[in-house]
């Protein structure tokens, strides 16, 4: 039988009538002809119930018992999820990471998946079983203990076990019917794009359109697996949603393809530093030891052999990386003036394959935003996006205007 991985995020599975209607759907593809694996998430705010409990808890927690507590919620969602096929008749069957086993790392709250063997599953799809229900966003490490994948990390599960079960498919279904030029809560000119490129949809994922955990694009890109997002709660259409693919199977693009937004990021300066050799070896090599993801970078032009150094990271890592430049600075390896964290603010980036041979984007991009009267933090730029950090308030502003400009709306 061909195998399809559909997966269910929070709000798609979030009462018990909602688990029934994601079941329907199950079930039409069974009668399809299918095998299916359904990946389910937990139900919508359960795991941040839970990541707030971690917290209220313990300030400096153990990461493995975060994951052990954590990954609780999809337990619920499978086993339910596994009973609704089988009131339906369905025979199937609920899997936790751990026993299929979803193998990962030991990098806990951020694991990476390492090995997904097919065995298990594959026997009871050939005792008859027709739906084995997956817990997303757990695997077990090496030395046995739970781990999970990072938020919105059953996408990657779906992904994961697309590509181990060469499954013609992986459907991810969520509360928008695809992917947009942006995210629709910000303005409702985004436009639903039917197909986007693998490369466009990495960036943004990784900038911010949290539709899709960036790791679950990355596999897919591996892997080759044939990726679909499509709403939960719309009539079944076998056309739907947005398919994600190569580049050269879309035939015409947008010079920008989507404008993406990422709150909860942090600019800090540290002024004064020397203008030397190993510098920022210094002060970035700590930073990188203490698991701090610095993002953008700027060093400015030096007077009298000092000058500043500007870094982003996101704003919960503001205080580790405190702690790691004041470490450093205390052990000689380097000295500085002031050190000034920033952490009001948003990153707004452009992306599109487009940009490689086009030039003027950033130039106008600027220039919209100075319209506006919005003032640029920091600026980054790689051969297919632009980013800026500016002050948070303006984050629905920006994106609008330069959707706007761009006319995204517009295919
Ligand atoms: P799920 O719980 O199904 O995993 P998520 O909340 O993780 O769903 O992702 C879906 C949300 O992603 C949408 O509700 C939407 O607000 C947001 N989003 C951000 N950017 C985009 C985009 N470019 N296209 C579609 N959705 C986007
Ligand atoms: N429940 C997890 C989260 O909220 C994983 C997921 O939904 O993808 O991050
Ligand atoms: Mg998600």
């Amino acid at each position: 039988m061909p195998i399809l991985v559909m997966k269910f995020g929070g709000t798609s599975v979030a009462t018990l009538d909602k688990i029934k209607s994601a079941a329907k759907r199950v079930s039409r593809e069974v009668a399809n002809g299918y095998d299916v694996i359904v990946v389910v998430s937990a139900m919508s705010g359960e795991t941040n119930k839970l990541v707030g409990f971690v917290n209220d808890t313990s300030q400096m927690y153990d990461a493995r018992e975060y994951d052990a507590i954590v990954s609780s919620g999809e337990n619920v969602t499978a086993g339910l999820m596994a009973l609704t096929l089988q009131e339906m008749n369905i025979p199937a069957r609920s899997w936790q990471g751990w026993q299929v086993p979803l193998k990962t790392n030991s990098s806990h709250a951020s694991a990476r998946i390492e090995e997904i063997p097919s065995d298990n599953i594959m026997e009871k799809f050939a005792d008859g079983m027709k739906v084995a229900v997956v817990a997303g966003f757990q695997g077990i490490s090496p030395e046995g203990r739970i781990t999970t994948l990072g938020r919105g990390g059953s996408d990657t599960t779906a992904v994961a076990f697309a590509a181990a079960f060469e499954a013609e498919r992986c459907d991810i279904y969520t509360d928008v019917d695809g992917v947009y030029t942006t995210d629709p809560r910000i303005t409702n000119k985004a436009r639903k794009m039917d197909k986007v490129s693998f490369e466009e949809m990495l960036e943004m994922a990784s900038l911010g359109a949290k539709v899709l955990q960036t790791r679950s694009v990355e596999l897919a890109m591996r892997y080759n697996v044939k990726l679909r997002v499509l709403s939960s709660f719309e009539e079944y259409d076998p056309n739907a949603g947005t398919l994600i693919c190569a580049e050269e199977d879309i035939v015409e693009s947008n010079v920008v393809a989507g404008v993406t937004a990422s709150r909860d990021e942090a600019k800090m300066t540290l002024s004064s530093v020397a203008d030397r050799p190993g510098i920022a070896a210094a002060i970035y090599g700590p930073l990188a030891e203490a698991g701090v993801n610095v993002d953008m970078i700027i060093q400015n032009i030096s007077e009298d052999g000092r000058t500043d150094m500007t870094f982003s990271c996101p704003t919960d890592q503001v205080s580790r990386a405190e702690q790691a430049i004041n470490a450093a600075h205390e052990r000689g390896d380097f000295n500085f003036a002031g050190l000034i964290s920033d952490t009001d603010a948003s990153k707004i980036s452009l992306v599109g394959i487009g940009m490689r041979s086009q030039s003027g984007v950033a130039a106008k991009m600027f220039k919209v935003l100075s319209d506006e009267g919005i003032n640029i933090k920091v600026i980054a730029t790689s051969e297919i996006k632009i980013s800026v950090l500016i002050a948070r308030k303006y984050t629905e502003l920006a994106v609008q205007a330069l959707h706007d400009a761009f006319e995204l709306e517009k295919a």
